[in-house]
């Protein structure tokens, strides 16, 4: 209605300004929309483990004569614990790389160091499935941008790829070199021979508690914040992440990220131009 009635009112000055006008309407909307879906998405996020504990906390005490019984709602308890604690880390994290300015102390990092560090925090669970990491590739080469931001990105896109993928295959990550207009890129592929994304879900997969299927994400530790990290740490660097993916067979995300001494070339050559 609101929108009408300022269409109508405009309507003389010409119609590209009244659909300027709606569409801003629109565009307001639907940030409104998101905030309101993300509030909401938390609370039922921060509800579901909390939920479980307390309900867990009662059985511990109504079996308080059964010490196996106790020793199990425990365990439980436990999980639900730790479930809670990656989600709060993950809100956490996500509130950071999208209110802090990751160029700040922006420095060169080396993408073998990135990758090490990613190969280290997933060893054990690759190792309970027998997946094999690989780092493959020119990975002497050297991004810019905020140390804790990239690794924390490049971590959740190895971590994703050990959560989607059966016992006995192969994760590997390469990396190299490419020419681009603005300078220098830096492509980091993370490969997986998992269960692969349909092309529908591909579309999804980077918004904030987007999963394809919310029982296996959880089990595995998963809050559906990972990919939305990535994705605003790659675009606050002046980069990007995209997907390819063939259903059942694996997926493949690749982190695009300035080159370090073409960043610092051109950070160099700005005072120049003005
Ligand atoms: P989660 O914590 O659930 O892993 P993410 O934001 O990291 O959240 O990923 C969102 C969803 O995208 C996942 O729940 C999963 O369905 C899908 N996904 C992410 N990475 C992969 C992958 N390598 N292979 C298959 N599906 C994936």
């Amino acid at each position: 209605g609101e929108a009408l009635a300022v269409s109508a009112r405009v309507a003389p000055l010409g119609s590209r300004l009244v659909l300027l006008l709606v569409e801003d309407l629109t565009e307001a909307r639907r940030i409104e929309a998101v905030r309101r879906d993300f509030v909401a998405n938390v609370s039922h996020e921060l509800k579901t483990p909390v939920g479980a504990l307390s309900l867990l906390s009662e059985a511990v005490m109504d079996a308080s004569d059964d010490p196996e019984a106790v020793e199990r709602f425990a365990g439980r308890m436990q999980i639900e614990a730790t479930r809670l604690t990656n989600l709060v880390q993950e809100l956490i994290d996500l509130s950071r790389v999208q209110n802090d300015d990751p160029l700040e102390d922006a420095e060169p990092v080396r993408v073998d160091e990135l990758v090490a560090e990613a190969i280290d925090r997933c060893r054990h669970q690759a190792g309970a499935k027998q997946i094999t990491m690989a780092a493959a590739g020119h990975v002497d080469l050297a991004v810019w941008g905020n140390r804790g931001q990239l690794a924390a990105a490049l971590g959740n896109l190895v971590e994703n790829a050990v959560n989607y993928s059966p016992a006995r295959t192969r994760v590997g990550i390469a990396a190299r070199r490419v020419t681009a207009p603005g300078g220098d890129m830096i492509e980091v592929a993370v490969t997986d021979q998992g269960i692969g994304i349909t092309d529908k879900d591909k579309e999804r997969i980077f918004e904030r508690f987007y999963r394809v299927d919310p029982a296996r994400s959880r089990a595995t530790g998963g809050t559906g914040l990972g990919l939305a990290i990535v994705k605003h740490v790659a675009a606050s660097h002046g980069g990007e992440v995209t997907v390819w993916s063939s259903e059942g067979q694996g997926s493949t995300f690749t982190l695009r990220l300035p080159e370090a001494g073409a960043a610092r070339d051109r950070a160099h050559q700005r005072p120049d131009l003005d």
